[in-house]
């Protein structure tokens, strides 16, 4: 790709090198190899939009990974099981729609948000703040939602419950076979289905 180099003064060939870089985000340090456009000649740094689009995803999943904080594409599944746009979303929130929006696609939340969306992934805690905040949505996106929860509560009931003691065996055995639990008890059960 070419681009106009400000030390040479022209447009010149660039490349793409490698460099560790460390990023300030919100008070911590966080080490990352980034991705750089380079002038080929003079080796100066030239701004690309899209590497540093990348650069900044890669070290915020890095703080996101230390802190423990949902990443855009789980912030949405949460979202999108209880059917809600992201405006009766952000209502029940009591955060903007555009913040939403943002959190969505890459913006990184506070913990606190974080954890809050984190607590609805259960059902039982979305209807509890439906309970106290419920007034903010329409009368339709109330009644959506709670047919949505119903429904989800409702196959949650049917879902196979294993015992406390069990469940450890079928862990530890999923462990030794290097395989997830979910995996090993599905396994198990195909074979008595
Ligand atoms: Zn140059």
């Amino acid at each position: 790709m070419k681009k106009f180099c400000p030390v040479c003064g022209i447009e010149r060939d660039t490349e793409v090198i490698e460099k560790e870089e460390v990023s300030n985000i919100r008070g911590d340090e966080i080490r990352t190899i980034s991705r750089i456009r380079i002038c080929s000649v003079c080796k100066e740094e030239l701004f690309d939009e899209d590497l540093d689009e990348e650069n900044i995803k890669r070290a915020y999943n890095l703080y996101r990974e230390r802190h423990g904080i949902l990443s855009p594409e789980e912030i949405k599944s949460i979202r999108e099981r209880y059917g809600l746009s992201q405006r009766a979303f952000a209502k029940l929130l009591n955060i903007g729609e555009a913040s939403i929006a943002r959190y969505e696609t890459g913006a990184l939340p506070e913990k606190s948000l974080s954890n809050m969306i984190m607590l609805l992934k259960d059902p039982q805690n979305m209807q509890k703040l439906l309970e106290k905040n419920g007034d903010v949505l329409t009368y339709r996106e109330k009644n959506r939602l709670l047919q949505k929860l119903s429904r989800i509560m409702e196959e949650d009931t049917k879902a196979v419950k294993i015992p406390g003691e069990l469940y450890k065996m079928l862990e530890e055995k999923a462990r030794k076979e290097g395989k997830s639990t979910d995996e090993l008890v599905e396994e198990i059960l195909k074979k008595v289905v």
